[in-house]
C-alpha cells in the first residue's frame, strides 16, 4: 500500500520529503519543470516501497503510510497521488483539477495554516 501526501503539502511544498525518498518516487522535484506551476507533491503508488522515511521529514505531517488510513477529508487527494506521472502533461494537468477540487470544496481546511491543518483532517 503506498504512502499518500495530502494537503497541507499545498502551501508548504518544501520538499523535504523528496531528499530523503530512497527511490525518486515523490514528485515533482524542484529540478522538474512542472514544480512550479504544482499547488502540491504526489507519491507515485507504483513505486513508493512503503519504506516510510518521507514521514518523519514532512513539517507539516502531511503524508498518511496508505490510502486506508488517510481520512475521509483527503480521500479526493489519493487518486491525485496516483493519476499524478512527472512528464506526462494529461497527467499532470488531471492531478492538478482533482487539487483544486479539493481546495474548492474544503475551503474550511484551506483556510486553517499547513501547520495545523492536518491536525483538523479528522474534523
Ligand atoms: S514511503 Fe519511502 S518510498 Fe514511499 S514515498 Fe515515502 S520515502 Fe519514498
Ligand atoms: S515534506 Fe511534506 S510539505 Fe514538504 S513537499 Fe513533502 S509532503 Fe509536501
Amino acid at each position: 500500500m503506498p504512502f499518500v501526501i495530502t494537503d497541507p503539502c499545498i502551501g508548504t511544498k518544501d520538499s523535504a520529503c523528496v531528499d530523503v525518498c530512497p527511490v525518486d518516487c515523490i514528485h515533482p522535484r524542484k529540478d522538474e519543470p512542472e514544480f512550479a506551476t504544482s499547488s502540491m507533491l504526489y507519491i507515485h503508488p507504483d513505486e513508493c516501497i512503503d519504506c516510510g522515511a518521507c514521514v518523519p521529514a514532512c513539517p507539516v505531517a502531511a503524508i498518511y503510510d496508505s490510502p486506508d488510513s488517510t481520512p475521509a477529508s483527503q480521500k479526493a487527494l489519493i487518486e491525485a497521488n496516483a493519476v499524478y506521472r512527472v512528464g506526462d502533461a494529461s497527467a499532470v494537468e488531471k492531478a492538478e483539477a482533482l487539487v483544486q477540487a479539493h481546495m474548492s470544496s474544503r475551503a474550511d481546511l484551506m483556510a486553517v495554516a499547513p501547520t495545523e491543518r492536518a491536525a483538523a483532517h479528522a474534523r
